[in-house]
């Protein structure tokens, strides 16, 4: 339904989503790093509509303006272009924390990077949160478990990582802002609140980041063969966009400062998932085996419980659903690019 009311330049006149009127006591100035990627911008619009003043930070790596290009030139928006390895100062009440590359491909790209990104870059959030005394909501991972020896994973499991490994930079990266949380949480009384946010999908995905819900769905609407990394046995839990936003924002404005995982925990084969989607799209792709990639975690499942419990929070999105709106998308992508490359 957002993204029905998403309406942009109207005869000249830029129509904006309509926003809750909330008063000066109740709105707060949010900052959202990351804020132009996928997640992040599903989070704005979220922020946005309920009337608070959101600033984003983005240095564009992944994200792109045309994600919020929706709320520029709204009293209440903001988006600055900066990179967070460097130092920010603005004055804020909450941070939500989620820069940093997420998919393979892309934090491997530039393992420096994804590691300066994840430890300055938190470093320098948990300063400004200090300083202005904001409250700060890391967007942390499923891959601080690594490849898992326990199933389903919940939040006491310490995890099983390849500190050096192609994942390493992401996952270890994860795991040291994890731990500068909750060093200054107890040194410096910053609150924070940490995510372990699991495998997430739907709209606004990059089209070429090349996890597996976007290649699978691009692969089987252009009838090219569906590539499955080894096997296929190997399973993830995959959750929609708007599920996640719930989560997150019930955990920013929950009491409980322990990590909480944040994941669906429908789980599928990856082969499964190939002929789940090949049959949604309903073209003639094949499905191919490719070489296993290093370090694939073998399964993936979040214990929800704490969720559950501490933050009243579920997914209410089925995979189904999900994946039929992701698909549109796409589709729409697609000839949007078709369109681009004609003209
Ligand atoms: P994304 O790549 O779409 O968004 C990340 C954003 O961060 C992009 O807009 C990118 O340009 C920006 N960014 C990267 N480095 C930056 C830097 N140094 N300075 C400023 N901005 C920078 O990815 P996403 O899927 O939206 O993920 C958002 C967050 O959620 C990430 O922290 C990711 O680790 C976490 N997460 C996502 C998933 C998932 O399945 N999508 C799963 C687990 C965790
Ligand atoms: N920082 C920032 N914005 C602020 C305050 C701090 O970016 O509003 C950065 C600052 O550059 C510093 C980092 O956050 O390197 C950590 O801050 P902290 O106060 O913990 O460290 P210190 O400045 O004492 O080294
Ligand atoms: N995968 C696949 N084919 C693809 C892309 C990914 O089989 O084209 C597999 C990948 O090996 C992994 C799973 O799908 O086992 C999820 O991959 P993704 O990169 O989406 O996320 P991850 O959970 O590994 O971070």
């Amino acid at each position: 339904k957002m993204e029905n009311k998403i309406k942009t330049l109207e005869q000249g006149k830029k129509i904006y989503p309509e926003v809750k009127f909330l008063t000066y006591k109740d709105r707060k100035r949010i900052l959202v790093t990351g804020g132009a990627g996928f997640v992040g911008s599903h989070l704005v619009d979220r922020l946005m509509m309920q009337g608070h003043e959101v600033t984003v930070v983005d240095n564009f790596f992944t994200g792109r303006k045309r994600n919020v290009e929706h709320w520029v030139g709204h009293e209440n928006f903001e988006l600055l272009h900066h990179d967070i390895v460097n130092p920010l100062y603005i004055e804020v009440d909450q941070i939500y924390h989620l820069a940093s590359p997420a998919s393979p491909p892309n934090y491997m790209y530039n393992p420096i990077k994804t590691l300066k990104t994840n430890t300055l870059g938190t470093i320098n959030m948990l300063g400004l949160a200090k300083r202005v005394r904001a409250r700060l909501l890391l967007a942390s991972t499923s891959e601080v478990y690594g490849d898992p020896e326990i199933h389903p994973q919940n939040e006491d499991y310490w995890g099983h990582v390849n500190p050096i490994g192609p994942r390493a930079c992401y996952d270890e990266g994860k795991r040291v802002a994890e731990t500068m949380c909750y060093a200054y949480e107890k040194q410096e009384n910053v609150e924070v609140r940490v995510a372990r946010i699991f495998n997430t999908f739907g709209p606004r995905m990059h089209m070429n980041d090349g996890r597996v819900v976007s290649n699978f769905i691009l692969q089987a609407l252009q009838n090219e063969s569906i590539t499955v990394y080894g096997e296929g046995e190997q399973t993830r839990s995959f959750q929609y966009v708007s599920d996640l936003v719930d989560g997150l924002l019930a955990l920013m404005n929950s009491n409980y400062s322990l990590p909480v995982n944040l994941g669906n925990p429908d789980e599928h084969s990856i082969m499964e998932f190939a002929r789940i989607i090949r049959s949604l799209v309903g073209g003639e792709s094949e499905i191919i085996k490719n070489p296993a990639k290093e370090d694939d975690p073998r399964r993936r499942k979040p214990d929800i419980s704490r969720a559950q419990k501490y933050l009243n929070w579920q997914p209410q999105v089925p995979l189904l659903i999900g994946l039929n709106k992701t698909i549109d998308y796409f589709l729409n992508e697609l000839r949007r690019s078709r369109h681009s490359e004609r003209n």
